[in-house]
């Protein structure tokens, strides 16, 4: 390389910056130390990386620009949403140049269709904000997960997002009719349609939902509703085993026609420790349970007694021995506090010192076969750790985490090699997912170059290729760079 390469590079690097700059407009960019900070750093500081520029496009059509003068300049692009993923695939890398391209200013509402059931919104618009709108509508955008208030919808389908309604509704790519989507080379992409059916050829949307930003920049969506629940039924079941667990799953979808909405599982130490540290969670039976399982049902037709289905479900697995005790919500503030002990299990696991997170599924019928062996094969490794298995159970999704053992001097976060290494071999073992809901991001780009099988990471790799062939977008998450392929 000639010496003064760089110095004609640097230039054309700072000539784009400032030709972006121009693009977006005042209201557009940022780049003092203090105001770029957010858009820096993961969410519970995992990673922290670098950026030349915080970009906040008002419209596609800005979007589209920007992309055109980091393709020609080669300053890669890191799309960021609400910066609430779990994997840290919206942080910059630490090696610069790149511009974080920030979407909160895009939240347009571009149409709503009642009657269609359909929903087109810009892709910053934060998913509480489109729960609220389809609601104003009377109907249901169903996607609900913790960070809705904060999370913005094209995050969500660029990780493909789950939560606590996929039982019923199914995950972000279900819920998604159609994809604007900013390509490599600065053209749009436009499918977004208003229909339920479309056979003609490759569905493309698909490729850019759960592709983590790595493909193209999803600008806008089209999303489905559903008419709006009137009626629930929530309740808490307290179980003896795991396999009662999955019995009662089987039972209850059979038994309610298919009106179950949630069904998460919890076990004693979760609803411990949200008593512990979470302000108004209460026990919710009168005496000690192994395993809790928080079930909701809900119908959108008025006058169904959803309660006594509940009753009749409660009953009959009474019966077969599945469940020993139970309490059904019987006023809204009732199903508040239910909620709360769920959400209290991921909140109060700070209080317990380090842990350890698996977002994993397998088959339904796998996870009692599954936690166990998991939990016997960590407590060989550390007797006294203190596993935490919960989540969508009806999903197959198992959120498997191991809190330190009490005491610990921080020896344990360093252990995580081995406990990984643990979990995902179970995983895999069962033909389960090493990552159900999260993604892949940076935090397991590695995981995924050892457990996908070599053609559909060559299958992978050739889509990346055909779509961004200088690897401009989101470089380093996902896919591990060419090279450093085989782990
Ligand atoms: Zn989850």
């Amino acid at each position: 390389m000639n010496a003064i390469e760089p110095l004609i590079a640097a230039g054309a690097i700072e000539q784009a910056l400032a030709r972006i700059r121009e693009v977006v407009g005042e209201a557009g960019w940022l780049d003092a130390a203090q105001d770029i900070e957010p858009y820096l750093i993961e969410s519970r500081g995992l990673y922290r990386g670098d950026t030349r520029l915080v970009v906040r496009p008002a419209s596609t059509e800005e979007v589209a620009q920007v992309v055109s003068i980091c393709a020609d300049a080669g300053i890669k692009v890191i799309p960021q949403g609400g910066n609430t993923g779990l994997c840290g695939a919206g942080v910059p890398p630490e090696a610069t140049p790149n511009i974080v391209l920030s979407m909160g200013r895009m939240k347009r509402v571009r149409n709503i269709d009642p009657d269609n059931f359909t929903l087109t919104v810009d892709a910053g618009c934060v998913l509480a904000d489109i729960q609220e709108i389809a609601e104003r509508h009377d109907r249901l955008f169903p996607l609900s997960l913790g960070a809705q208030g904060s999370c913005q919808i094209g995050g969500n389908l660029s990780t493909n997002a789950g939560g606590v309604q996929v039982l019923r509704y199914g995950n972000a790519r279900e819920l998604t009719l159609g994809v604007e989507v900013v390509l490599s080379d600065g053209r749009v992409l436009d499918s977004l349609r208003l229909l339920r059916k479309d056979n003609t050829g490759y569905d493309l949307k698909h490729l850019f939902i759960g592709a983590e930003g790595t493909l193209g920049i999803i600008t806008a969506a089209t999303l489905k509703l559903y008419p709006k629940p009137v009626g629930h039924s929530t309740a808490i079941f307290a179980l003896p085993t795991l396999d009662a667990v999955i019995d009662l799953l089987s039972r209850a979808r059979t038994m309610t026609a298919d009106l179950l909405t949630a069904f998460e599982f919890m076990p004693r130490f979760g609803v411990e420790i949200a008593a512990r540290h979470v302000e108004g969670v209460r026990d919710p039976l009168a005496s000690p349970s192994p395993w809790y399982v928080l079930l909701e049902m809900s119908t959108s037709a008025h006058g169904t007694g959803l309660d006594s289905v509940m009753e009749a479900l409660f009953s009959a697995a009474m019966e077969a021995g599945s469940v020993s005790d139970g309490v059904i919500a019987t006023t809204e503030q009732q199903r508040q506090a239910f909620w709360k002990i769920r959400e209290g299990v991921v909140e109060a696991q700070k209080g317990e010192g380090a842990s350890l997170k698996y977002d994993v599924s397998v088959p339904v019928t796998s996870i009692p076969l599954f936690v166990t062996a998991a939990i016997d094969a960590c407590r060989r490794i550390s007797p006294e750790v203190r596993p935490l298995a919960f989540g969508h159970v009806g999903d197959g999704n198992v959120h498997f985490n191991l809190t330190a053992p009490v005491g610990d001097d921080g020896a344990f976060a360093a252990t995580a090699a081995t406990f990984d290494e643990i979990v995902f071999d179970l995983v895999a073992g069962m033909k389960g997912s090493i990552s159900a809901e999260h993604g892949i991001g940076r935090t397991k780009k590695q995981a995924l170059a050892r457990y996908k099988s070599a053609v559909e990471l060559d299958v992978m790799r050739r889509i990346k290729a055909a779509l961004d062939p200088h690897m401009l977008f989101n470089p380093d998450k996902v896919l591990m760079p060419p090279g450093q392929a085989s782990v």
